[in-house]
């Protein structure tokens, strides 16, 4: 019971192997998220659905993989990025070329991409459908990835404050029957909004589960934590300012001010003094 108000997500498959069923809570994570964008109203709302439905999308076809998901507006080149890992943890970062609020009108475009082992990435695009961002990814895991399913992503917003966020996705399993087919299919029409069931403090991944698949035998397959996390660390961005050019360090001693990093997702800022910035030229 004591993890029922921590986010977490839940992999499920049915006995008869019709249905595999994902279900999750991000609130938390979504929240962290949102603080850390400083993005509000409809903005807010979208980032929360991509990062849940970016971790949905990796928990249902790659849980060992990164997974990334990005939605591009038409005008501008404005994106909003999900970035999701293996351990649970999960950030975004909001890019804006110009001022305003990202649009997502006609020709935005929803990007999934997983980034296999030895670095090389398996990329989808898809246009983002009148359904927002939960028909996207139906959209995307349909044509990219063949598989069919229905999904629910959900940011329940009071003004600009994240009340809860979740989601969750049925997918159709090769060996589903015409007879569970048309059960489901009934389900899922007369399933609860999922604003309405994230507003129940009732609601968990678990109680998720145990409805949309209710007298249909399931096993819980995996489940783990989902949380905000930024990847950023004073090491590796000291490696990177290693491999700069060493005229470019110079120029940045010459300056004689330490140098302030500050990072895109979390905000944090690491600042590199002076004198670190000569030792890195002396490794070279
Ligand atoms: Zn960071």
């Amino acid at each position: 019971m004591e993890n029922e108000r921590q986010d977490s997500v839940v992999r499920a498959i049915t006995d008869d192997g019709s249905f595999r069923v994902v279900a999750l809570r991000t609130t938390d994570t979504v929240r962290s998220i949102v603080a850390a964008q400083r993005v509000k109203g409809d903005e807010a709302r979208w980032l929360g659905e991509l990062v849940t439905g970016t971790i949905l999308v990796r928990e249902t076809m790659a849980p060992d993989l990164r997974v990334q998901g990005v939605l591009q507006s038409a005008i501008g080149r404005d994106s909003l990025i999900a970035d999701s890992h293996p351990d649970g943890g999960a950030r975004a970062l909001v890019q804006r070329t110009r001022g305003g609020s990202l649009v997502l009108g006609d020709g935005a475009v929803l990007q999934v991409t997983r980034t296999l082992p030895r670095g090389s990435a398996h990329k989808g695009v898809v246009r983002v459908t009148s359904g927002g961002v939960s028909a996207s990814l139906m959209a995307y895991l349909q044509e990219s990835e063949q598989v069919a399913s229905a999904i629910a992503v959900c940011t329940v917003m009071d003004g600009d404050e994240v009340v809860a966020a979740g989601g969750y996705l049925v997918q159709l399993l090769p060996e589903l029957g015409e007879g569970q087919l048309a059960v489901m299919t009934a389900r899922l029409e007369d399933f609860p909004p999922m604003e309405t069931l994230l507003r129940d403090d009732a609601t968990t991944p678990a109680t998720l589960l145990a409805e949309l698949l209710y007298l249909m035998p399931y096993a819980v397959v995996g489940t783990g934590a989902v949380r905000y996390q930024c990847r950023c660390d004073s090491q590796r961005l000291r490696a990177t300012l290693g491999t700069l050019p060493p005229q470019e360090l110079e120029s940045l001693i010459a300056e004689g001010k330490d140098l302030e990093i500050e990072c895109d997702y979390c905000h944090v800022e690491y600042r590199f003094p002076v004198a670190e910035l000569r030792s890195l030229l002396a490794v070279d």
